[in-house]
């Protein structure tokens, strides 16, 4: 089958060639291929599967639908089962949306509902411009890829995401972030800044694909601050970050701030495809049928979905996310003391990021990450090869983990909300295992020097880098 598939199917593939498993039955965490191996799912269909494979209440939801005799294909008309999933959405927004919120059914990709957040600013508010981040991820349709962070659309305007690892004004922390928001702030007040105002911003408040990046709370604050003055619509795209995954239910509540537009999809179909836009009633200013789309009744996504989301808040899973999401961070911290490669351990909730570097690259300016972040210095180089074998060795030891981050040097952990203590302990036991093997059989650079000798006695990149 494996073979059958490489042969017939487009080089665009993606998962299956880095995860060549064929998936026959799965349930939980667990994942069991045609070969009877076992795996322990980390990737969760992208950050999907909040309640894990196969859950009992989706199951039950879907099965009642298929044993209702109602319409699978209804277009966007109104059903018992959309009306209760809508509901039970709205229960679970934050409450300044909520109250006076629109729903746009999207085709079922997350793509398209970023689509349909794009054109509704756009429309709203007449202009066309629009503000994203560097790092970001929105999809693959061309809007959506011009707003992620390697387009080149005129109309979009990049700007600085703060971030502490890499920090582009290498000072990472608060100060850092503070001068993100600065040099925003500056393009929308400076006539001369070659930017006008835009139509909206989009943000994910954690970054994923872009490398588990959670943007600080008072960050969001200053950029719901910034656009709100301006009466510019703030788009936060929840399709990873949603439905507990981060430790709350929805991501922009760590920060309080209330976005104008939600973009939401993977978990709220509770494993099947739906995509969904809500967003206050006056940005509801387009025409009927300005988005439409063949696919956006799904019935069975919406039942699954509406289950999913009614599990997740009646059993408290974002405090469970949060709970379990910091104790695994923890660990895996700790594995970071013993393991140089590991640049950083980073996250929210269950949205988990371990950055694999060089330490020993020629431009690092000190043999470890830790000696070159206490020095205020940048991060050693990325290690793609490195962190790719990483994936390769938790699959050897049934683990499935992501690869992503800007250079595709982050192994990504998205468990299911469901995981349980020692199901996390088995993930945590696998990937040290995995580390460790990846590291003696890969030790990317030249060969390593002893930690305790310092390479240079000063920081090479200091001339030309930040003055500290
Ligand atoms: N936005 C974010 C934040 C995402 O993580 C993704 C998918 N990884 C998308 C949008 C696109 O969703 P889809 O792949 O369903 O089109």
């Amino acid at each position: 089958m494996l073979r059958r598939q490489s042969l017939r199917e487009s080089a665009a593939r993606t998962y299956a060639r880095s995860l060549p498993i064929v998936p026959v039955r799965a349930r939980g965490l667990t994942i069991e291929g045609a070969d009877g191996r076992r795996y322990l799912d980390c990737l969760s269909g992208a950050g999907t599967l909040a309640l894990g494979h196969n859950h009992p209440v989706v199951l039950e939801a879907v099965r009642k639908v298929l044993d209702s005799g109602a319409p699978l294909h209804v277009l966007d008309l109104a059903t018992p089962v959309k009306d209760a999933f809508t509901t039970e959405l709205f229960a679970t927004l934050p409450a300044g949306l909520a109250d006076d919120a629109r729903i746009q059914f999207c085709g079922p990709a997350g793509t398209d509902a970023v689509e349909a957040a794009l054109k509704l600013v756009r429309t709203a508010t007449g202009r066309s411009g629009l503000f994203s981040f560097t790092g970001a991820y929105h999809g693959m349709t061309a809007g959506a890829l011009d707003a992620s962070g390697g387009a080149t659309d005129v109309r979009v305007t990049r700007l600085p995401y703060p971030q502490n690892y890499r920090c582009p004004f290498g000072v990472g922390g608060d100060r850092g972030a503070e001068l993100a928001a600065r040099w925003t702030e500056n393009l929308l007040d400076d006539p001369k800044s070659g930017v006008t105002t835009p139509a909206g911003m989009i943000l994910e408040p954690v970054q994923g694909e872009g490398g588990v990046i959670p943007a600080p709370d008072a960050w969001m604050r200053r950029m719901r601050a910034l656009t709100a003055s301006r009466s510019i619509p703030l788009i936060a795209d929840e399709v990873q970050t949603g439905v507990g995954r981060t430790g709350t239910f929805w991501a922009v509540e760590h920060s309080g701030v209330v976005p104008d537009v939600m973009v939401l999809s993977k978990a709220i179909g509770g494993s099947l495809p739906l995509a969904v836009i809500v967003y206050r009633a006056e940005l509801d200013a387009w025409e009927p049928g300005a988005h439409a789309g063949t696919f956006r009744g799904n019935q069975l996504a919406m039942a699954a979905g509406a289950a999913t989301l009614a599990y997740v808040r009646e059993n408290k899973l974002a405090d469970r996310a949060a709970t379990l999401g910091a104790r695994m961070l923890g660990r895996l911290q700790g594995l970071a003391a013993d393991h140089p490669c590991v640049g950083d351990v980073r996250g929210r909730g269950l949205m988990i990021g371990v950055e694999l570097v060089d330490p020993y690259a020629d431009e690092a300016p000190f043999p470890s990450a830790d000696e070159a972040r206490a020095f205020g210095v940048f991060a050693p180089p990325a290690a793609p090869a490195l962190a790719a074998a990483v994936q390769r060795e938790c699959l050897d030891r049934g683990l499935i983990v992501e690869l992503g981050g800007r250079h595709a040097g982050v192994v990504r952990l998205l468990p299911p909300l469901t995981l349980t203590d020692e199901q996390a302990e088995a993930v945590l036991d696998r990937f040290a295992d995995a580390l460790a093997a990846a590291e003696r059989t890969h030790r990317p650079g030249p060969s390593p020097r002893p930690r305790s000798v310092p390479a240079r006695s000063a920081p090479r990149r200091t001339a030309t880098g930040p003055s500290h």
